[in-house]
């Protein structure tokens, strides 16, 4: 674009005398007119507004234009000036006056803009049987709402905001230094634009106020410590027509004293006594929703699992149900009576490995012989 011959003053109809004043007026016209955004896809026009924004940036900077006033173009390219690349080189430049155009700014922040309210978090604590079966709770979660006397607006009610009295409704302060001119946003109203004359006194004039809403919590069956649940829009309000934000739950359960949850399988110890563990027996355990009767067959050994199907916790979306796993655990009495060390000294006797000690050589192979060898040979070492 450095290389565009045509005379700076004839793009921007303006006279070789022409005041800063004049140029950005002109310009501005014909920015408005060929902008992209009113002409998409049309190169002529395109080509109109690069051609004006590079007329404008020499001669609104007094040094390029007195180069160009005495050399022409060849004196601006020696200079090292190149024109603008792209359009985002040319709203660099001229943000200020593309403000003015359309009528928003990027000075100041965000402010004004429709804002998304900010997710909120609720840690929910639920006993494990109302988090196993499902639950319905009622909990109450500080929020920030939209104040309802002001209708968010900020303004006392029966008035209205008013234009900023110190930008004039511009949301910027233009001061010129020299022939630049710079925007700063408008500390009155922070680039608001607007200005709250009478503030609402239910929320100072900010438009929102902080509650605690009462909410109806659906527990589904089967959650666990860690679920979350999300309650869309249950979060901060938004500002300035922004959608609220949403709520998350996040569930911690209290241990069971009995069940232990491994997945969706629910565990359970059932300590029974050597005898039932020998000759079989019948058990009653608890389960999430009553009893089961289990048989423990003759022969059960110490950490034995009898699985019940469908009688664990069950998933949330339903139709599937985890197993119960009751774990035998088998006691061995610490107190005998004289008559129970009588029964047993019989016992022993009709017991294979008798009263053997590890000391004496068992007669079988296997385990305890192994236990006695290894123990026979310490002591030969020693
Ligand atoms: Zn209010
Ligand atoms: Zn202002």
């Amino acid at each position: 674009m450095g290389t565009n011959r045509k005379d700076y003053y004839a793009i921007l109809g303006v006279a070789r005398d022409a005041t800063p004043e004049d140029m950005k007026k002109q310009y501005r016209q014909i920015a408005l007119k060929y902008h992209p955004d009113r002409n998409p896809g049309n190169k002529d026009a395109e080509n109109k507004f690069k051609e004006a924004a590079e007329a404008y940036e020499v001669l609104r900077d007094p040094e390029k234009r007195r180069l160009y006033d005495m050399y022409g173009h060849e004196g601006l390219s020696s200079s090292g000036f190149t024109g603008f690349h792209d359009f985002t080189d040319i709203f660099r430049s001229f943000g200020d006056i593309f403000e003015d155009l359309f009528g928003f700014g990027n000075f100041g922040s965000q402010e004004g803009r429709p804002q998304a309210g900010s997710d909120l978090r609720y840690d929910l604590t639920l006993d494990f049987m109302d988090a196993s079966l499902g639950t319905e709770v009622n909990i109450e979660v500080p929020r920030v709402v939209a104040c309802k006397t002001c209708q968010g607006s900020g303004a006392k009610p029966g008035t209205s905001k008013v234009p900023c009295p110190t930008c004039g409704g511009r949301g910027g302060i233009t001061r010129t230094q020299g022939i630049f001119q710079i925007t700063t946003t408008c500390t009155r109203c922070g680039g608001m634009r607007e200005f709250i004359a009478e503030p609402c006194l239910i929320c100072q004039g900010e438009g929102q106020i902080r509650e605690k809403k009462k909410l109806k919590v659906r527990i589904p069956p089967g959650v666990d410590s860690g679920t979350h649940l999300v309650m869309a829009g249950e979060g901060n309000a938004g500002r300035f027509g922004g959608p609220p934000g949403d709520l998350y739950i996040i569930v911690h359960v209290r241990p069971h004293e009995l069940f232990r949850r491994e997945g969706y399988d629910l565990h359970l110890v059932a300590p029974i006594s050597f005898v039932q563990a020998s000759l079989g027996a019948r058990l009653t355990v608890p389960t999430l929703k009553g009893t089961h009767e289990i048989v423990i067959p003759p022969g059960t050994q110490p950490g034995e699992i009898i699985r019940l199907r469908g009688e664990g916790v069950p998933y949330p979306k339903g139709g599937r149900q985890g197993d119960l796993l009751v774990e035998v655990k088998v006691v061995i009495p610490r107190d005998l009576t004289p008559k129970q060390t009588e029964l047993l000294k019989e016992l022993a006797k009709e017991d294979p490995a008798g009263q053997t000690t590890v000391l004496e050589a068992p007669a079988e192979e296997g385990l305890l012989h192994k236990l006695w060898s290894t123990v026979k040979n310490w002591h030969n070492q020693g």
